[in-house]
């Protein structure tokens, strides 16, 4: 039976006059699901219109009562995070670990906003002028949109929507149509936990839904995360329409390994940060900068881990698990079509003349109770011997192919990470604390690892990249998230003490301090 998803304003589904419904499919089966809808003008100026009603009193309601709230969200997230990680992996793909990762770290950011009443603290001068205090405070904006991506139905929301919300802010979320099911579950969630109706919605659809939160003259801010060509849509639309924007885009992430580097730590950080999640992250590493002469027995390291995963429907529940009951390493890609146009991309790197060390195409799925053989699968691949003129390296394949490209020094590592025209993350692998210290302050990245190779930061730092990896000048979550969610104000304020008077007077000049 296909289930209906349906949009989520002023606490109830709506599902509205859609121009469509888009077929949501599970990954491991290739079954049909679901089916989304898709808004029309008119439905997203439905949602639009309650996140309006709502911001008003939401905005002055109480830290205190709002901090509650934000407590409340999170002890029930995480009592039922089992819950939403079956959702997740039944349309994202990603094995059940993954996805109970991918809620770990949207958790942390719901714990960061817990603390919102200190982190709108403003400041106070007293006497910054003869009898004159000054303080500073941060308002939330009103109504703000948040259009994320498929392959974290889950964390990229959670980025935003927890300091908006804490900030005074109401919410309008366009979830991926590939995996929609996610917000809406969030979205009742909120309610149980005694947010008001209207302070969360969920706006389900395609480039028309996306277009009126850009273009809505009551939408303040735009948090997006997808591809960079559309985030540098977003960037321009929403901007040219008055709004505050922080676009984030795709990635290209090199992971350099220096010849002193520990190989096995690189081998296995390799694997995890090239096939985890199948390669749909953005700060999968895709390449990787082996720096001579240690190149063919790292490539010897990694090919020996590739050919040990397990390829399998990530759900807890698939019947296909072997003897020891181990969970699939990888799963499935996100749809049939991705899939297709990962697996021409290896068809290209091999016909540039690439070698292919691990050929994901001959994947052989572990089998479940459904038709394995129409699910979305393709092995992880390990090409060796890439140049940066072929399309592997040049363009975001963002599949579980993993691009090791041979240098002679680090200069030559560190021209290449540079060149890049993404700067999302890059990881350095050394035991060599000097080189380290180097690369961090030579590669225009945004987020490094040293001996890590998927930096994410952790929730009170600020997750964002450089140069076509981010459109905007203000990261995700942090400080930076707190500031993006508010608008500062500064009052000048003169209290008339009977002892102590001003002059007063006429006097027409610019005021001056003193
Ligand atoms: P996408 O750009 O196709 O879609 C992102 C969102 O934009 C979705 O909600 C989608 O419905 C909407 N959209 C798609 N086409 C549109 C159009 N023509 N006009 C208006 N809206 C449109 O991205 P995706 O395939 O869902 O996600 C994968 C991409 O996201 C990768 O490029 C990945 O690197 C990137 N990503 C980046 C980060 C980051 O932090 N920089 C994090 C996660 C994913």
């Amino acid at each position: 039976m296909t289930e209906q998803i349906v949009h989520w304003a002023d606490g109830a589904p709506l599902t509205g006059s859609p121009t469509g419904w888009a077929d949501v499919t599970n990954p491991a089966t290739g079954q049909v699901t679901g089916r989304v809808a898709l808004a029309s003008e008119a439905d997203a100026a439905e949602v639009i219109a309650a996140a309006s009603r709502a911001a008003r009193s939401w905005g002055t309601t109480s830290l205190a009562r709002r901090t509650q709230v934000l407590f409340a969200f999170r002890e029930l997230l995480n009592a039922r995070k089992e819950e939403l990680a079956a959702i997740i992996t039944a349309e994202h793909g990603k094995v059940h670990s993954d996805a109970m990762g991918e809620i770990a770290r949207g958790l942390e950011v719901v714990e960061f906003a817990c603390g919102i009443s200190h982190l709108l603290k403003g400041g106070h001068s007293e006497e910054a002028s003869t009898g004159v205090d000054v303080h500073s405070k941060r308002v939330p904006l009103g109504v703000v949109g948040i259009i994320s991506p498929f392959n974290f139905p889950a964390m990229v929301p959670m980025w935003f929507f927890p300091i908006a919300i804490a900030a005074g802010n109401t919410v309008v979320l366009k979830p991926s149509e590939k995996d929609p099911s996610a917000a809406g579950w969030l979205a009742a969630l909120w309610q149980e936990a005694g947010l008001p109706d209207g302070v969360f919605n969920v706006l389900h659809g395609d480039k028309t839904a996306v277009d009126a939160l850009l273009t809505s003259p009551a939408v303040q801010a735009i948090s997006f995360v997808g591809s960079t060509p559309i985030a540098e849509y977003v960037y321009e639309t929403a901007s040219r329409h008055g709004k505050r924007v922080q676009a984030l885009g795709g990635a290209k992430n090199h992971m350099v390994v220096l010849p002193d580097a520990d190989l096995d730590l690189a081998a296995d950080s390799a694997v995890n940060a090239g096939y985890g999640s199948a390669g749909e992250r953005c700060m999968a590493i895709s390449v990787l900068v082996a720096v001579d002469p240690i190149g063919d027995e790292l490539v010897a390291r990694i090919a020996d881990r590739t050919r040990t995963l397990l390829i399998g429907d990530g759900g807890r529940d698939a019947t296909g698990a072997d003897a020891s009951g181990k969970e699939a390493d990888m799963g499935p890609l996100v749809t049939r079509a991705h899939r297709d146009r990962v697996g021409s991309f290896i068809d290209s790197g091999e016909k540039a003349g690439a070698k292919v060390v691990v050929d994901g195409r001959d994947v052989a799925a572990r089998g479940g109770s459904n038709d394995v053989a129409e699910g979305f699968w393709l092995g992880p691949t390990l090409f060796d011997e890439v140049t940066p003129d072929m399309d592997i390296y040049r363009e975001e394949i963002f599949g579980p192919v993993l691009s090791v490209v041979r240098v002679g020094s680090y200069d030559e590592a560190v021209a290449l990470v540079n060149a890049n025209e993404y700067g999302n993350g890059t990881a350095v692998f050394t035991n060599d604390g000097g080189a380290a210290r180097r690369f961090e302050a030579d590669v225009t990245v945004g987020m490094i690892g040293v001996n890590v190779p998927v930096p994410v930061p952790v929730a009170y730092y600020s997750f964002g990249g450089w140069k076509r990896s981010l459109f905007g000048d203000t990261h995700a979550h942090g400080t930076e998230g707190v500031h993006f969610f508010t608008r500062g104000k500064v009052v000048t304020t003169r209290w008339i003490d009977p002892a102590n008077r001003p002059e007063g007077g006429l006097e027409l000049g610019f005021p001056r301090n003193d």
